[in-house]
């Protein structure tokens, strides 16, 4: 059974459709990769699957359960966006507790996970310091603590590394491909960077305009593209 699976899924904004009847299954475990051209839907199927956004057709299941109805704080997931949103007044353990606090957890419970985060991430010691008193990466990094604290049946990822420098991004790409590794969460994650694709992917997505040209593993993208648009796609350089 897909762990996430999205199911003639459509989107309109009033008369405009920007999602035409997208299909994708997710096993469990899986590390999957939306890749596309900036505009072609990315962000907006991945905050239907978080809900976020609305869904004018179709269906999206986590678990087996359909969840178009269901509020993001029911849904067992965890999203790390590009822009981090760290909160600039609260320590990094109170960034990475902070879903915790919200749910109500007792304040021992909320230190053991922020400490665990802390140490698959390398954060230990930096956990009484503010957002503005980190680098880019560490931010980076308590960005996805603050999703490993809820321990969440589904990771969300959108462009996490677009604001990192170029050799920034490179060392990002590992952490997040180790933390995968060892957690094995399954997760969706957009990119516009066919390198980041073709490096993290167990199984690449590739859509333009609101379709899905292809979905498949990395190689065999690169071998058997379905059409001149993915040869070109996944064949040119970032
Ligand atoms: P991507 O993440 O792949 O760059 P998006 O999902 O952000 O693409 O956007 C897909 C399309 O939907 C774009 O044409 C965009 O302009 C449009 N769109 C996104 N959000 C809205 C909105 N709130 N209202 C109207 N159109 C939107
Ligand atoms: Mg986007």
């Amino acid at each position: 059974m897909a762990e996430v699976a999205v199911r003639n899924v459509i989107k309109k904004y009033g008369h405009l459709q920007v999602i035409h009847g997208v299909n994708i299954e997710i096993a469990d475990g899986e590390f999957v990769v939306l890749v596309g051209p900036s505009g072609c839907g990315k962000s907006t199927l991945l905050r239907m699957i978080a809900g976020l956004e609305s869904i004018s057709g179709g269906e999206v299941l986590i678990g087996g359960r359909v969840v178009n109805d269901v509020l993001p704080k029911d849904r067992d997931i965890a999203m790390v966006f590009q822009n981090y949103a760290l909160y600039p007044h609260k320590t990094v353990a109170e960034n990475m507790g902070f879903p915790l606090k919200l749910k109500g957890r007792p304040k021992e419970e909320i230190a053991a996970k922020v400490r665990k985060a802390a140490e698959i991430l390398a954060l230990e010691k930096l956990l009484d310091r503010y957002p503005k008193q980190l680098s880019g990466g560490q931010r980076q990094r308590v960005a996805m603590g603050r999703a490993i604290v809820r321990d969440p049946q589904v990771f969300l990822f959108d462009e996490p590394l677009s604001n990192l420098d170029a050799k920034l991004r490179v060392t990002m790409r590992v952490e997040i491909k180790e933390l995968h590794q060892r957690l094995k969460t399954t997760t969706v994650y957009v990119t516009h960077d066919q390198i980041e694709a073709m490096t993290m992917a167990d199984k690449i997505v590739v859509m333009r305009d609101g379709h899905v040209e292809q979905i498949g593993a990395p190689l065999e993208l690169y071998d058997r593209p379905a059409n001149v648009f993915v040869a070109g796609f996944i064949g040119s350089p970032a």
